[in-house]
Order: structure tokens, then sequence, then C-alpha cells
């Protein structure tokens, strides 16, 4: 029957739906304890062939929504608190024309509380504006009269103190994701040694990194999208109870007619029996059986109303599942992006230092289990603190851009380069001895010391050393990278610009 096509087909659907529901609830692991075991739940609900009351799951997951709203707000408020004290710290010690700019700054960080997003892009700006300050300021200490003011010079101890504190404050109220929780731990633990000006700039640049990827750490997707599952759930679960609802209402009529129609044939057969004229009996049947197939003619019209409806919200059913793929797709490329973009390092492009870690790993394993050796090398810019000081971080910056450009163009394919941090870069060399490894090694170093540098059209020179070393039986990671150190500490000690084997 019709009917029942239309409703294997709902059920199809259903099952479809079933399925992608839990294909959605994938992406979401790992961001909550607690919602961890809701989505456990789910799925493994999903998977019954009986779908249980799903309302309490819904309501559950939509609690956590709501929690995560209160604690995004929370955290961007003690953010901005933080970053708005930072400003007036800097403001009462200005000069006028910079009190104003940065009362500008304070402004863009009150709107800054309802918009979150706002937050990377405003302290670019602010890092922006504070650089050519901390540029003169660190490289000409004496002659920093004009643009570094006398906070600068007298108070900068007292200065940098606040702006540490400051800083403190908004490293403290950032959730970061998991790939950069090491660079937080790490540019934490910097500014609680005691910052210089020197280093300002490159910790700030530490900041605004960290929080843009707290910013974009798809927490505000994230919640989208469970929005979006938490109305899906409702979704389904309307489905099937009216599923249900029609199906009782299906055997119900069926029900009557097969009751109508023996207790027509029961009265037919009294008829029959209890009538001798041919006439009456004719009459008799004739009318009993008008009744008969009128009941069965309105079964078929309720059936056929039903079936319409069926197919209706089959129809819709349909979209909803098209656009629950859409959807999936779309947060599966999403967090493919994501993933790609915490393993690279923004300046270089080259992959950072979590890439490294997990390549690393994947490289040991290989090796222990069925010996593959490999060669590693560290490879650290000689005298950079020079370039910085003589040429400002800006054209430090572009020396590390370049230098990772010569070292990418001149490395095998096969070789996992990556900026490990600062001006350091480490190489994995698969399958590569280390005689060929310092081979390989060489040939970037004369790269690196043969490009021309220029700054203000004056050549610079730019070398790199390399410390280079292979694995080796009872090697663990620390040991591994030690090695590789210790020979990079021997060629800088040797009078860098040199490849040396451990
Ligand atoms: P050596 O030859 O012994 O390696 O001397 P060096 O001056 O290169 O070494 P040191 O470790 O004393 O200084 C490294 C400098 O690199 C200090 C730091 O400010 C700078 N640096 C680290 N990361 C960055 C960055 O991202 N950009 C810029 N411009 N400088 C950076
Ligand atoms: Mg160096
Ligand atoms: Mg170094």
């Amino acid at each position: 029957m019709e009917l029942e096509q239309s409703q294997l087909r709902a059920q199809q659907a259903e099952g479809q739906l079933k399925h992608l529901l839990a294909a959605m609830t994938i992406p979401l692991k790992g961001k909550d304890a607690l919602l961890d075991q809701d989505l456990l739940t789910l799925r493994s609900t999903l998977q019954g062939s009986q779908l249980n009351d799903l309302k309490p799951l819904s309501e559950s997951i939509q609690h956590k929504i709501r929690l995560l709203d209160n604690q995004r707000e929370k955290r961007a408020k003690s953010m901005l608190s933080s970053i708005l004290s930072w400003l007036q710290q800097l403001r009462q010690v200005s000069d006028k024309a910079t009190a104003e700019a940065l009362l500008e700054f304070e402004q863009r960080g009150h709107d800054a509380v309802e918009q979150t997003w706002q937050l990377p892009e405003l302290l670019t700006d602010m890092i922006d504006f504070q650089q050519p300050m901390m540029d003169l300021a660190s490289s000409h200490p004496a002659a920093s009269s004009e643009l570094s003011n006398e906070a600068l010079e007298g108070d900068s101890d007292l200065l940098l103190q606040r702006i540490s504190v400051e800083v403190l404050g908004v490293l403290e109220s950032l959730t970061v994701p998991m790939s950069a929780r090491r660079q937080l731990h790490q540019v934490g633990e910097q500014v609680e040694k005691g910052l210089s000006l020197n280093q300002l700039p490159a910790v700030l640049n530490g900041v605004r990194g960290l929080v843009k990827a707290a910013c974009s750490d798809n927490s505000e997707e994230f919640e989208v999208y469970l929005r979006t599952l938490s109305a899906k759930l409702t979704e389904v679960q309307h489905f099937l109870s009216e599923n249900q609802r029609e199906e009782h209402q299906a055997g119900a009529s069926q029900l009557a007619l097969e009751s109508q129609v023996r207790s027509d044939v029961r009265r037919l057969s009294a008829t029959v029996s209890g009538t001798h004229d041919l006439g009456d009996l004719k009459h008799a049947v004739s009318e009993q059986l008008v009744g008969i197939v009128k009941a069965m003619d309105d079964l078929r019209k309720q059936e056929e109303q039903r079936d319409n409806h069926l197919q209706r919200r089959y129809g819709s059913l349909i979209d909803k599942v098209e656009q629950m793929e859409q959807e999936t797709e779309k947060v599966k490329v999403h967090m493919e992006e994501e993933r790609h973009r915490a393993r690279t390092d923004p300046l270089t492009g080259l992959p950072n230092r979590a890439a490294y870690d997990e390549h690393i790993a994947h490289e040991l394993e290989r090796w222990s289990r069925y010996q593959q050796g490999f060669s590693l090398a560290v490879a650290d810019l000689d005298h950079f603190k020079n370039i910085n000081d003589s040429y400002g971080h800006l054209a430090g910056d572009k020396v590390l851009r370049l230098v990772g450009k010569i070292l990418h163009k001149q490395s095998r394919n096969s070789d996992m380069l990556s900026r490990y941090g600062g001006e350091e870069f480490v190489i994995i060399m698969p399958g590569t001895e280390v005689a060929a490894a310092v081979q390989a090694m060489e040939k970037l170093r004369k790269s690196i010391a043969s490009s021309p540098f220029n700054f203000y059209g004056k050549p610079v020179n730019v070398t790199m050393s390399f410390g280079v070393t292979q694995i080796k039986a009872s090697d663990d990671l620390d040991k591994l990278f030690a090695r590789a150190d210790k020979a990079l500490y021997r060629a800088k000690q040797n009078g860098r610009n040199q490849t040396v084997a451990g």
C-alpha cells in the first residue's frame, strides 16, 4: 500500500536523521566534560532502535549553552578591565597627543565588552601604536626624548612593572585552546620573571596572538552549533511523537473498520438464516453491503489524507536532513581550518611548535616500532639580538620571514621544517643518517649566509648556526633534543655560522 511505502520512507528518513544527528555530535567532543556526558548519552540513545524521550537531554544541552554564554561574558569583562587599566596606566605617563589616542582605545575597549571579536584587532592596534616608542626606547635609550617621554626614561621600571601586572591580568582571563596552552604558559613565565623594554614588543605580540587564539576558540561558532543541535533534537522528538500518534490512529481506524465489518457480517448471516423471503434477503444484504463499502471508503479517504500529510512531512524531513548535512560539512571544514591555524606560525607561515611536537611524536613512534631512523637539526640565527637592537623589531620580523622562506625553499620535501620559537627553527629529516643530515644543513646554512639582506640600503650579515644529531636506541624526545641543542651550542662557541654534529 502507498501508506506503507510512505511510512517506510519516513522510517528511512528517520534513520538517516538519527545517523546525522549522531555525526553532528562528534565535532563537539572534548569541549566540556559535562557536555561530553550528555553527548555520549545522546549518541547511545540514537543508536537504539527505540528513541526514548529526548526532552531532558535537549534541556540539559540548552542549559549548558546558557552557562557558556555567561562564562564568555565574564571572561570578556575581566580581560577588558585589565586592558582598560593597562591603558589608563599608560595614559597617566603620556604626552597629550598620546593620551588622546589612548583615550580613543579606551572607548573602543568599552565597545568591545559586547563584541569580543573586536579585542584582537584592538590589541593589534594598541601594540602597533606602542611599537615606535618601544623601538626607539630599546635601540637608543639615551636619545628617547620625543616619542618616549619621561615615563620610558625615568620611571620605565615602574611602568614595566605596572604593564607586567596588567599583562598577567589579561593572560589570566584568557581561555585558550589546547594548542596555545604551552605558549600561554611561556608568555606568563616570561612576564613573571620580569620584563625589559627590549622584550616588551615580543611579549605584547605573544599576548596579541593568545587573545586572538582565545577569541577564535570557535566558542561562538560552537555555541551556534550547539543551538542547532538542540533544535534538531527537538525536531526529531516532534517527528517521532507525531509518527507514533499517526500510527496509533491508523491502527485504531483499521480496528474500527474490522469490528464494523465483523458485526455487519454477523448481522448479515443472522439475516440470511432468519429470512426466507428472497426479496427481503436481497434488500437486507445489499443494504448491509452498502454499509460495508461505505466504511471501507471512509477508511480509504482517511488513509489518503494521512498519506498526503505523511508525504508533506516526509518532504520537509528530507529538506532538514539536507540542511543538517550542509551544516555538518561546514563545521568539519571549519574545524579543519582551525586545526591548520593552530599548527601554523603566523609570522613565517611555517609549521609551529605544536606541529613539531605532533610530528616528532609520530617519528619517534615509527622509530620504536619499525626502527626507521631520522636526524634532527636545531638552527638558530646568529647575533639576532643585534639586528633587533640596531634596526628595530619589525626589521627583525622581516629577517625571520625571509629566513623561513629560504629554509623552506632549500629543504627537501620529505623533511619537516618548523619555527620552534623566537629565532630558532627545527628540522626533522626522516630516513637520514647524521652525515647526510649535516650535508643537508650545510646547504641551508650556506644559502642563508650568501643571501643578501639589506636595511636602509646597507647590507647586513645574517648567518645561522646548526646542531645536528641522529636518533639512537634508548633515546627519548628530551635526550634527542638536548643532544642537538648541545651541538648547536658548540657551533656557537666555535664561532657561529657553522654546522656541528653531536
Ligand atoms: P646567538 O648568536 O647566541 O644566538 O645570539 P642571539 O642574539 O641570536 O641570541 P639571544 O637568545 O640573546 O637573542 C635572541 C633574540 O631574538 C632576542 C629576541 O628579542 C629575538 N626574538 C625572538 N623572537 C622574535 C620575533 O618573533 N621577532 C623578532 N623581531 N625578534 C625575536
Ligand atoms: Mg640566536
Ligand atoms: Mg635562540
